[in-house]
C-alpha cells in the first residue's frame, strides 16, 4: 500500500463546532513543547507534528517501506529503524530528496493529523487543540488552523539553550538555526506572540492571558 494520498488537505472541517486550531510553532528550542504544556494545564489540547512525524516512520509502516525504496536499505540502523538523522542530513543538502521525503511524509501526517481533530472534536465540541508545527511557516501550513502562535526568545537565547539542551557547540547551534527562518521573521507572520525570553512564571502569565483571548474569540458567534 502506497502511503502518499492525491492532494493537499485543507484544514480539519470544523465548521459546524466551536473548535478553535491553534498553531503553535517558534524556532528550535523556543519553548514551544513548554508553552503547549502550559496550554494543556489549562485544558487545551495538543497534536504534535514531530510526534506524528516519527510514528509514521516507525519499522513495518508504508511510509517506512516508500522511504527505504526511494533512499536505499542503508538509511536503516544496526536496530531496524529509519536512521532520522542521517536522512536529515541527506535532505539537508540536496533540495530534490527533500521534496521527495516531504512527498511521502506530509499526506500521512496530514491524515492523521485530520484523524485526531475529529476524535477530539467529537468528545469536545469547544475544544481548543494546539498543532504543534515546528516548520510551519517554512512549510506553508499556516492554512491547517485557525490562528498562530509564535513561542519567541531573542536569537542569542535560543542558541544558549539549544547548546545547554542538546550539549553542541555554538557553532552546530548556529547551522541549525541557518536552515530555519529567523525568529523574528516568524514573530512578525503570527497572529499571537508569547515570549519566552524570561522566567517560566512570566511566560505562565502570557499563556493565561492568551487563553482568555481565544476564549472570547471562541465565543463570538
Ligand atoms: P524543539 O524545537 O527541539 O522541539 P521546543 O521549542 O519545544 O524545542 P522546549 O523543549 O520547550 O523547546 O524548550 C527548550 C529548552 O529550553 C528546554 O530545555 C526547556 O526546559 C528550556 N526552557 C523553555 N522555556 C524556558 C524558560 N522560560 N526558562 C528557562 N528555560 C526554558
Amino acid at each position: 500500500m502506497k502511503c502518499q494520498a492525491s492532494a493537499m488537505p485543507l484544514r480539519p472541517n470544523t465548521t459546524k463546532t466551536n473548535v478553535l486550531l491553534l498553531g503553535v510553532t517558534g524556532g528550535i528550542a523556543s519553548g514551544k513543547t513548554t508553552v503547549a504544556n502550559l496550554f494543556a494545564d489549562l485544558g487545551a489540547a495538543i497534536i504534535d507534528f514531530d510526534i506524528i512525524a516519527r510514528q509514521v516512520v516507525e519499522p513495518g509502516t508504508p511510509c517506512f517501506g516508500e522511504i527505504i525504496e526511494f533512499f536505499g536499505q542503508g538509511i536503516v540502523d544496526i536496530d531496524g529503524h529509519l536512521d532520522r538523522k542521517m536522512l536529515s542530513g541527506i535532505v539537508f543538502e540536496d533540495k530534490e530528496k527533500r521534496k521527495k521525503l516531504e512527498g511521502i511524509l506530509h499526506p500521512r501526517i496530514f491524515d492523521i493529523f485530520i484523524s485526531r481533530t475529529n476524535e477530539i472534536t467529537k468528545n469536545d465540541p469547544d475544544a481548543i487543540i494546539q498543532a504543534v508545527i515546528p516548520l510551519l511557516f517554512e512549510a506553508g501550513l499556516q492554512h491547517l488552523v485557525h490562528k498562530t502562535l509564535v513561542v519567541y526568545v531573542p536569537r542569542e537565547k535560543q542558541i544558549e539553550r539549544l547548546i545547554k539542551r542538546d550539549k553542541i557547540t555554538g557553532d552546530q547551534a548556529a547551522k541549525i538555526l541557518k536552515a530555519q527562518l529567523p525568529i523574528d521573521e516568524k514573530a512578525g507572520m503570527a497572529d499571537f506572540v508569547i515570549n519566552n525570553e524570561n522566567a517560566l512564571d512570566e511566560t505562565k502569565g502570557q499563556v493565561e492571558e492568551l487563553w482568555q483571548k481565544l476564549k472570547q474569540i471562541q465565543a463570538i458567534p
